[in-house]
């Protein structure tokens, strides 16, 4: 990651004191600010959010006793279009997370070029130990504690952790009661009987594949019958393995979950293992490889790692035993600065997170677009978008990174803050 320009998303449990995410988000801010020589209004502007919501959520509890949980709704800038961005369910969410969360949804949305800007919510709760009566009472009192403060046109929440498209569906009715119009475009990651889109539930793997096959045409460095290596093997992980073969034709030689990882010089069968996780619900044991230590997994050789797991995973302890020539970060915030100026030094090329895991937020959007037309595309044209919309992103960001010879994360953030810091100047904000 560029010195600054990580989004080291630690795992909540661990955003203490020591560190806060927002300081970081405002580090990075400063850094493109000042390459882009930004006045210091527009740099003020863009330091802080716009709006921030604080709510008190009074919930009948099963045992008759009243709990009330705090919530935020952080609306960071909406210069380029309304807020966007999830809803986290933890018990160690903070404000100054939800902050660092949305001013960095603002820099994806940028990026993409989607006219929308970036926003962040949460409720301080650990979902985990509440019942399903519960849950639907906190997502129906958050959803009215905020519903006069968002609207389709102003500031559209999705799922995030801890969030799930049941708790959306809650909240979607809720909004729908309070206002009394059904207005499936106030929330995004719904089920598809509800409005939601086809092609979700695979567009952030599918998206950082066409960012990797546009790089790999970039850098001249073709990846058929090239060796991937797949850290996770969730929503985004199993994704990226299928359409790894799929869409670029590598070849996965190694893959890991919590449970385990496996590995198999020759290419692990991608159909065969779905089929084995979708029978077991893990890998371990899958005839068609072998099994390997879980801390090996990064190490392997490799011509594509792709992290689909976790937050600082390549480090300053691993990043010199990393065998790779690109590395797709689909997880968020996968590299810490330190291991980031490494493998700049190694000319390893690193896709960075808010560029490579944008599919997600992008469908998201033609969501929004189809809620807006009352009208529902179909999957082809779903993904023919996503292809323009990543393809169009990433060559935005490589001609940034050759102009300004920095790497694709640094040029990453010249793009998004040179667009909303214009959107701002010609709004007169600044
Ligand atoms: P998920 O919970 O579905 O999957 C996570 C996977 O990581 C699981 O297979 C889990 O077993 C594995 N894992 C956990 N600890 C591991 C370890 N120590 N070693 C190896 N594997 C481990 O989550 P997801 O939705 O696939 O998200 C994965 C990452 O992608 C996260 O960083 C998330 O923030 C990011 N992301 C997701 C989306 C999305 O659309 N879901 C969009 C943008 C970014």
């Amino acid at each position: 990651m560029g010195v600054c320009f990580s989004l080291p998303l630690l795992p909540l449990t661990v955003m203490s004191a020591q560190y806060n995410p927002f300081t970081v988000a405002q580090q990075q801010l400063d850094k493109a600010a000042a390459t882009l020589g930004l006045d210091s209004g527009t740099r003020e502007l863009l330091r802080n959010p716009q709006r921030e919501i604080h709510v008190s959520i009074p919930v009948k509890m099963d045992d008759g006793t009243t709990k009330v949980f705090q919530g935020f709704r952080v609306q960071y800038n909406t210069a380029c279009g309304p807020a966007k961005g999830g809803l986290r369910w933890h018990e160690h969410e903070t404000i100054d997370t939800v902050r660092a969360l949305s001013a960095w949804m603002t820099w994806k949305t940028a990026v993409l070029d989607l006219p929308l800007g970036g926003g962040k919510g949460g409720v301080v709760c650990d979902p985990r130990v509440l019942s399903e009566g519960e849950k639907q009472r906190v997502a129906r009192g958050y959803m009215r504690a905020i519903a006069h403060s968002i609207d389709p046109c102003w500031d559209v929440p999705a799922p995030d952790v801890g969030t799930t498209p049941q708790i959306i569906c809650w909240m979607l009715d809720e909004y729908e009661a309070i206002t009394g119009k059904r207005l499936p475009g106030i929330i995004t990651g719904k089920p598809i009987p509800l409005g939601g889109s086809q092609g979700r539930g695979d567009s952030t793997a599918r998206g950082g594949c066409i960012v990797t096959r546009e790089a790999a045409k970039a850098y001249k460095m073709p990846l058929q019958g090239k060796r991937m290596v797949v850290q996770g093997f969730g929503n985004v992980g199993m994704y990226a393995a299928i359409l790894g073969t799929e869409l670029l034709g590598t070849k996965l030689t190694a893959v890991s979950m919590v449970d385990g990882a496996l590995v198999n010089p020759n290419g692990i069968d991608v159909t065969a293992l779905v089929d084995y996780f979708n029978a077991k619900a893990t890998i371990v044991g899958f005839p068609g490889a072998e099994p390997l230590p879980l801390d090996e997994l990064l190490l392997q050789e490799c011509d594509l790692l792709v992290p689909a797991a976790l937050e600082g995973v390549i480090t300053a302890a691993n990043v010199d035993k990393i065998k790779t020539k690109m590395i797709l970060e689909l997880a968020n915030g996968p590299t810490t600065p330190e291991a980031d100026a490494v493998l700049n030094a190694k000319g390893i090329i690193v896709l960075p997170d808010f560029l490579a895991n944008a599919g997600g937020v992008t469908v998201s959007y033609f969501e929004q677009c189809q809620n807006a037309q009352n009208f529902y595309w179909d999957i082809e044209d779903i993904q023919k978008r996503l292809d323009k919309k990543m393809t169009d992103a990433f060559k935005a960001v490589y001609e940034m990174s050759q102009s300004k010879k920095t790497s694709l994360r640094d040029a990453a953030y010249l793009v998004a803050v040179a667009k909303v810091a214009q959107a701002c100047k010609l709004r007169g904000w600044v």
